[in-house]
């Protein structure tokens, strides 16, 4: 098998593709033969040593693929299954030994490509629209980074729960594809508090779901109307400066919650409800999964590169 190993912490250069013996699963464990591996920002945190990790390591944390053996006791799945995977490390590989319990079966209608796109990213949106801030009809929600991977189905969830979506993006091409995802109004980063004030009547809007962090935070707490949340879930420009609680309170009795995907699948249940849900409007038509780019295995760096400078609208999957 190959696999891209990690000895050192460093550029995305210390990725390289190693040829390794193939593993045989242990009980309770699968053998995936993987067909796409995400790629995902929590993969550059961990090869820079930003999330410290035991050396040497495979990175990747999402992969859809094939059941090619089975370890003892494991009933659930059959050699020959198409699988995908969520939240376990190792996936950028040609093959990977996965907790049968973590697996969950992708639905025809659902080709491994988008599975892979769909799994961490939409599994995120969903607990962020349905379980942080449960969104409905007469809310307001903004938006950063709308044309980001996670941005592009948080909108259409959004859209989904009947919610009106406010988005932002860098690029005009950005704000476009938030658009056509759904997003109602689009803005510029510039002066989006200004802007969000008079696109809702001076009142606010009731959520920002904000993945940028030390570039926004503080703008995003001014386009809260009194008693909002503030659902910072992610740090792509950077990790947000200690806060005092009591700009909660002058703000407008504020709500702050910084959340991780992990505590949103405690349960086997938990995963098979919010991965069904996720393959189910996917394969309804009713979520699109827009994938940016694929590049072979080999190539783990320039995928890890793209990400990192926003060259990106949407999922880069790796391809063993
Ligand atoms: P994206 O595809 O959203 O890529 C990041 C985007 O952030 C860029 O395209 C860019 O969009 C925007 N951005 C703004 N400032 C910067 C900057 N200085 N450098 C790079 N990008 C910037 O990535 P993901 O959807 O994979 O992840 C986004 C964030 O969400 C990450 O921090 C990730 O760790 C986090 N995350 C958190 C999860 C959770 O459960 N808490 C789960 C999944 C992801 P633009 O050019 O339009 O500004």
């Amino acid at each position: 098998m190959r696999a891209i190993r990690v000895h050192q912490h460093g550029e995305p250069e210390v990725m390289q593709l190693e040829d390794l013996t193939m593993p045989t699963p242990g009980p309770g464990q699968v053998r995936v033969r993987v067909e796409a591996s995400g790629v995902n920002f929590i993969d550059i945190y961990q090869c820079s040593g930003q999330y410290k990790m035991n050396l040497p390591f495979t990175p990747g944390q999402e992969a859809a693929g094939v059941v090619d053996a089975l370890g003892d006791g494991v009933s659930s799945f059959s050699v020959g299954d198409r699988v995908a995977s969520a939240f376990t490390l190792g996936m950028y590989a040609s093959h990977a030994l996965i907790a049968a319990e973590k697996l969950v079966p992708i639905p025809a209608g659902v080709d491994s490509q988008t599975a892979a796109a769909a799994m961490l990213q939409g599994m995120t949106a969903h607990y962020l629209t349905i379980d942080t801030f449960p969104l409905r009809e007469g809310h307001t929600a903004l938006i950063h980074a709308a044309a980001g991977g996670t941005g592009l189905l948080l909108v259409q969830m959004a859209k989904l729960r009947g919610a009106r979506v406010i988005a932002t993006a860098s690029s005009q091409q950005k704000l476009s594809l938030a658009r056509e995802m759904g997003a109602d109004e689009t803005v510029f980063y510039d002066d989006f508090p200004a802007q969000v004030k008079a696109l809702t009547g001076g009142r606010g809007v009731d959520v920002v779901y904000d993945s940028v962090g030390k570039d926004t935070f503080e703008r995003s707490l001014e386009c809260l109307r009194p008693r909002g949340y503030l659902v910072l879930f992610g740090q792509s420009s950077g990790p947000v400066a200690p806060l005092d609680p009591q700009v909660l309170n002058a703000k407008g009795s504020l709500f702050l919650t910084r959340p991780s995907l992990g505590h949103h699948l405690q349960t086997r249940e938990e995963l098979l409800l919010r991965a069904g849900d996720v393959f189910g409007w996917i394969a309804a038509g009713a979520l699109k999964v827009r994938i940016d780019r694929v590049y072979p295995l080999a190539q783990a760096a320039d995928a890890h590169r793209a990400l990192a400078s926003r060259e990106t609208s949407g999922k880069v999957l790796l391809l063993p």
